[in-house]
């Protein structure tokens, strides 16, 4: 209840919560006292976290961050929420995000930007900038969240937090509202990466409800955190540190990778060859992946619905006119696009190859190292509305975070300093299921 106070007084400054369950935090934490004083209490038995609003919570709303799902309560909850509530969590609320997940800036919420809690005039990053704000002004100490193409990681980055996007399939995305299928993938952000280790733990894990999900038992992540990384080898790419990158940005992961070599690592020049190419081949699977998971949006079966429809086609047409902002109607139009017949093998295929050339270029890498490391964002947070009218720099902002999702390769962000007053972050991307080993050397920096 204290963290719930702090909420109610500060939360106006940052905008970090869609939703707070008061209510019925206090029940659950009641509920975790029984347990505790029981004395086999699960691992996060008590402690407060609060969900991004693209997990499904049965009895509270889940808007997504828009206007389409405004007035949805899900009858049901999400696979992670559930494995929270397993543990004994304590949920707090829903937190802000871009609309459907797109966005680098959490400008594009029905319910308002998030405001960065080092400075209220910067954004939080996005499309996770509310659980990552929430964390970062301390309302709460872990939050979950999503990364399509960095919305955890970047977000991390830009408000001095530890963000992880897991191997795609080892979390499961079941009530995870989609944005991009086979790009989509819940993690953790938390304050350090022994806190982001603990709340993996709970995340990760098989379900059969979801099929993409991965038949493979789940670790303790907290595990291995002490090792030595001693003879570790980091993978660092030429082209994460091109035309683009802020030079101070640049100069803290440069120090960051000093430090590790003080730690007895020891740095190994790769290249990543397709480097370039992963911004244009996301900015064709994503959207077009999302245009065929939006399409359930039609104000028929739930969600919202314009006032007096003439017909079926006024009904669909001005529903979704309504319902669905700026952003959301941009990728929903480029992905149709490069869906429709004649365009198919243009701009689809073509994306899909790419896709492959920079799997091949990771699978190469990590027959050299161990881990690969440079920065997770091209810059610090900008300021509020700086790229809200040119689409493409907003879209830069994931130039280091996007191939990993592509590769559906593990990868985290932890703070590194600050470049103009501000937060840096370090991205390490680990090879395929080596979360464990990711934390364990983050681990070592903290
Ligand atoms: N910023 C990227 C986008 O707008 C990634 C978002 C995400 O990871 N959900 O699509």
């Amino acid at each position: 209840s204290h963290l719930l106070e702090r909420i109610q007084q500060l939360d106006s400054q940052f905008n970090s919560f869609i939703t707070v369950t008061g209510e019925q935090a206090i029940q659950q934490a009641a509920a975790a006292d029984a347990r505790l004083a029981q004395g086999n209490a699960p691992a996060l038995c008590g402690v407060p976290i609060a969900h991004k609003d693209i997990f499904c919570t049965n009895g509270v709303r889940t808007s997504c961050a828009s206007k389409m799902l405004d007035n949805f309560v899900p009858p049901y909850d999400a696979t992670v929420v559930d494995n929270f509530l397993q543990a004994g969590a304590v949920s707090l609320g829903k937190t802000n995000m871009d609309e459907f997940a797109m966005g680098s800036s959490n400008e594009s919420s029905y319910y308002g930007a998030v405001k960065n809690p080092w400075d209220v005039e910067r954004i939080p990053g996005g499309s996770s900038g509310g659980s990552a704000a929430a964390v970062a002004a301390q309302l709460v100490p872990a939050t979950t969240a999503s990364d399509t193409g960095g919305s955890i990681r970047q977000p991390a980055a830009m408000t001095g937090t530890t963000g992880l996007k897991p191997t795609y399939g080892r979390v499961s995305r079941w009530g995870m509202i989609a944005f991009a299928s086979s790009l989509d993938q819940g993690g953790p952000i938390a304050r350090t990466a022994e806190d982001a280790a603990l709340m993996l733990s709970v995340m990760a894990g098989p379900d059969t409800k979801d099929s993409t999900c991965l038949d493979r038992p789940t670790q303790d992540y907290t595990a291995n955190l002490n090792e030595s990384i001693s003879g570790l080898k980091i993978g660092v790419p030429s082209e994460y540190f091109g035309e683009g990158l802020d030079s101070e940005v640049g100069a803290r992961v440069q120090e960051a990778l000093k430090e590790y070599e003080k730690l007895g690592a020891e740095l190994v020049e790769i290249s990543l060859p397709h480097s370039k190419l992963a911004v244009p081949a996301y900015y064709v699977i994503a959207p077009a992946e999302a245009s065929a998971n939006l399409s359930r949006f039609d104000g028929v079966r739930y969600g919202y619905r314009c006032e007096n429809p003439a017909d079926l086609r006024d009904l669909y047409m001005r529903s979704r006119g309504e319902g669905f902002g700026e952003e959301v109607k941009r990728r929903i139009l480029v992905g149709s696009y490069a869906l429709s017949a004649g365009y198919y093998d243009a701009y689809y295929n073509k994306a899909q190859q790419v896709r492959r050339l920079i799997k091949q270029d990771f699978v190469d890498a990590f027959q050299k190292v161990d881990v690969i490391m440079g920065p997770t964002a091209p810059n610090p947070a900008f300021k509020l509305g700086e790229k809200n009218a040119d689409p493409v720099a907003m879209y830069l902002e994931d130039i280091y975070t996007i191939a990993t999702n592509l590769a559906g390769l593990p990868g985290m962000s932890i703070p590194c300093g600050f470049a103009h007053g501000l937060p840096v972050g370090l991205q390490l991307i680990g090879n395929y299921l080596d979360e464990a080993r990711m934390l364990n050397i983050a681990h070592q920096f903290q």
